[in-house]
């Protein structure tokens, strides 16, 4: 299989066929992010023939376990829904005539991505398969966002979800909790949460803004421009997001940047979720919970 660089996917995408069809991220821009600096090019499509080959492999491979179907292809890469349309609709069709029974294809896709495809495409690929799109909006703090460089605001956010909706392509959103800074992650939860409330996501995720040493974050806090928010005050900023949240969603919190894991089904286990958040803000020291992040591995 053609694999380059560190692959990164969802938890959730464990038992999917990962097929390389891009590498590294068109955007590279987001302050925070050191995800894909392992990598010579900030981004490169795989041509076709590459493809190919790893599905005739992966086929090969997978022929070995009689019973065993492939039921969902996850493509690897930072966003390979920027994929021009063609594109898409060709590796779709690939993807069928090597595992007929394979039901959906899903990715990670930035909301700038989404805005690359008319209507009708959105719905032409949702007819292929493309369904469970996972988004990294991190949050709908406008001023974050452009602090960060993501390249898109909160009106973005919910305009591109609103037509992924339309074409019946579902997805997942991730949330960045401390995103904001330090005095700013609850206003952050709030209008995150109100523009959750206006979507239908399949799941909200939450994942902790850790700092790394290779980050140009970590500039901006040695020049002073930038502070990062305390660990406790982290949780607070979560227990607003999940206390604001009024969607019928998945919400979980299950990546290793999350000290404690959290998950449940809103608004159903809300208030489960809430007293966890309460018991960690009650019972866990700054200490203990910065001490996690220290030694979080280098993701
Ligand atoms: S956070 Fe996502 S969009 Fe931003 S640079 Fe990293 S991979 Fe690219």
């Amino acid at each position: 299989m053609h694999y380059t660089g560190t692959i990164w996917r969802p938890p959730y995408e464990a038992s999917s066929l990962l097929l390389e069809v891009t590498a590294g991220c068109t955007h590279h821009k987001c302050k925070f992010c050191t995800l894909y600096n392992d990598l010579p090019f900030r981004f490169r499509m795989s041509p076709l023939e590459d493809i190919e080959q790893d599905l005739q492999e992966a086929k090969g491979q997978y022929e070995l376990w009689e019973n065993y179907k492939v039921k969902r292809t996850f493509l690897t890469g930072a966003n390979p829904f920027v994929l021009q349309y063609e594109r898409l609709l060709s590796i779709g069709k690939l993807i069928k005539r090597y595992f007929p029974e394979n039901q959906t294809i899903g990715c990670f896709a930035r909301i700038t991505d989404i805005t690359l495809k008319t209507d009708e495409e959105l719905k032409s690929l949702q007819a292929i398969g493309y369904d469970g799109l996972t988004i990294g909006m991190e949050t709908c703090d406008d001023e974050a966002l452009s602090f960060m460089n993501k390249g898109y605001q909160s009106e973005d956010i919910l305009e591109q979800c609103k037509r992924l909706e339309q074409a019946n392509i579902q997805y997942k959103l991730f949330y960045l909790t401390s995103i904001s800074g330090a005095g700013k992650g609850e206003q952050g939860a709030k209008r995150t949460a109100e523009i959750c409330n206006q979507l239908q996501p399949k799941m909200v995720g939450a994942n902790m803004l850790t700092i790394y040493p290779d980050s140009e974050l970590l500039q901006e806090i040695k020049k002073g421009t930038w502070k990062e928010a305390g660990e406790l005050e982290k949780y607070q900023e979560l227990r607003m997001l999940v206390e604001s949240l009024q969607n019928e969603t998945e919400f979980a919190a299950l990546g290793a940047s999350n000290a404690i894991q959290l998950q449940g089904y809103l608004p159903r286990d809300k208030e489960k979720l809430l007293s966890i958040l309460d018991e960690i803000i009650a019972g866990m020291s700054e200490r203990e919970l910065r001490n996690y992040r220290k030694n979080l591995p280098h993701l």
